[in-house]
């Protein structure tokens, strides 16, 4: 099929945001929300799909959960965003063009690049292959289909940081009559501190889920999953819940990238090779002055919603103003009934003070409600997205200001 350019209307500066994830939809939002008045400006929002990917909800998906049907197009009513669904297939930086699915061009003045991770399968032979995931909701679904067919046997979840844990108790929970295995190197909940740790531990002994803390997988077969030292696990469906990658589109258009692929930015959060591009989400390497910042959705919404101020001031002539965030959370689902929420410093490091039980619960619940009534917040009152920890001494970062 021949490449076929969507051209739009022929004057106003042109704002194209990749990825409708939690980065992408606060950058559209309050894109639109700060320059609808001005119509020199239009917000083009390219998604793989129509409906939101709650992605804080995936391993409810994989164990057969329904979640709200997000319409991201219903959303953007009244904003002037223009929604176009497909799937990026390639960025070119010198002609400032996008592909989507191969045959469509879309030219952008600003890039806003938002295509967020998906689970890390390239770590070891045979997870790409063998192994489920939670990247989307479909592949989810399709665990919760494997989970809702087995009868017995057993789960392998592979990894036990915060995606782990959450997916074996959710599994256990749901899934009494499967064995549930979590493999991590670390013990589980072992960056919180030790009133934290011990209790998803015994959230997860009480759920039944075996633990092996110390296991180092090295490769995912159909039936099994191998350990160094030559061990194997026997596993009727794996997960592979252990680390994130991006996708390679970034470095593929040569914009400069960290060894992960993630966009290197400055402190406005362009990207360091080309100006025009802004980085935003898991997709970025933010720099602030405790390291790079690690993916979550804490921390992606302000990098949208600030990429879209950086924007709309470069626009108006003014400079931009760094970004610098700070952590102050860290909640963790153990099934449905049971919750810890580890506060943080402001470098995601514990605090003394957690949430356990019911509290940490219902925190959690707000927590992972929030983004769809914030974006709508936004529309109105863009302000109201602007509102998040900056961190302190911790964020300072002297040469960056
Ligand atoms: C089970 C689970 C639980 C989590 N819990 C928490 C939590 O409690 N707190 C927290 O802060 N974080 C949590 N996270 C991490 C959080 O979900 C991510 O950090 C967050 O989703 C990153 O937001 P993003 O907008 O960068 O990317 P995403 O939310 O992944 O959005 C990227 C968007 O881009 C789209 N996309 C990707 N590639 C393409 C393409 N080529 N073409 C078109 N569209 C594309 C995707 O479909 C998606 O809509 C959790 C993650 C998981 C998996």
């Amino acid at each position: 099929m021949s490449a076929q350019r969507e051209t739009g209307r022929a004057t106003g500066h042109r704002v194209v945001v990749l990825g409708a994830g939690y980065a992408g939809m606060s950058a559209a939002v309050q894109l639109a929300a700060r320059v609808k008045r001005r119509e020199a400006m239009r917000v083009i929002v390219v998604n793989a799909r129509e409906r939101f990917t709650e992605r804080m909800r995936l391993h409810m998906t994989a164990t057969g959960r329904r979640l709200a049907e997000l319409s991201i197009p219903e959303l953007l009513e009244g904003t002037g965003v223009q929604f176009v669904r497909g799937w990026v297939t390639s960025v070119d930086t010198d002609a400032k063009t996008v592909r989507i699915d191969d045959d469509r061009v879309l030219p952008y003045d600003t890039l806003v690049y938002g295509l967020g991770s998906v689970a890390g399968t390239s770590a070891v032979p045979g997870a790409e292959d063998h192994a489920y995931t939670l990247s989307s909701a479909q592949d989810a679904e399709l665990l919760a289909d494997r989970l809702g067919r087995l009868g017995s046997g057993t789960v392998v979840v592979c990894g036990s940081g915060l995606t782990g844990i959450e997916s074996a108790a959710e599994i256990a929970e749901r899934h009494p009559e499967l064995n549930v295995v979590l493999l991590g190197r670390a013990e589980p909940g072992a960056a919180m501190n030790r009133r934290a740790t011990a209790y998803v531990q015994a959230a997860l002994d009480r759920l039944g889920v075996q633990v092996r803390a110390g296991a180092e997988v090295v490769k995912v077969r159909p039936d099994a999953v191998e350990l160094a030292g030559g061990e194997s696990v026997a596993a009727d469906a794996v997960l592979w819940a252990s680390g994130t990658r991006v996708s390679p589109l970034a470095a593929a258009a040569g914009l400069a990238v960290d060894e992960h692929g993630r966009i290197l930015t400055d402190a406005a959060l362009r990207s360091v090779s080309h100006p025009e591009v802004y980085a935003i989400g898991d997709a970025a390497a933010i720099r602030q002055g405790y390291g790079v910042m690690h993916g979550t959705c804490q921390g992606g919404m302000p990098t949208g919603v600030h990429a879209a101020l950086s924007i709309d001031r470069v626009l108006r002539g003014k400079q931009p103003k760094p970004f610098r965030f700070g952590y102050y959370h860290t909640p963790v689902s153990l099934g449905r009934g049971d919750a810890v929420v580890q506060f943080t410093r402001p470098d995601d490091s514990p605090r003394r003070i957690c949430l356990t039980g019911g509290m940490a619960v219902r925190y959690k619940e707000t927590v992972t409600a929030s983004p769809w009534p914030a974006y709508a917040r936004m529309k109105k009152m863009p302000a109201s997205g602007a509102f998040w920890p900056r961190g302190g001494r911790f964020t300072r970062l002297r040469e960056a200001q």
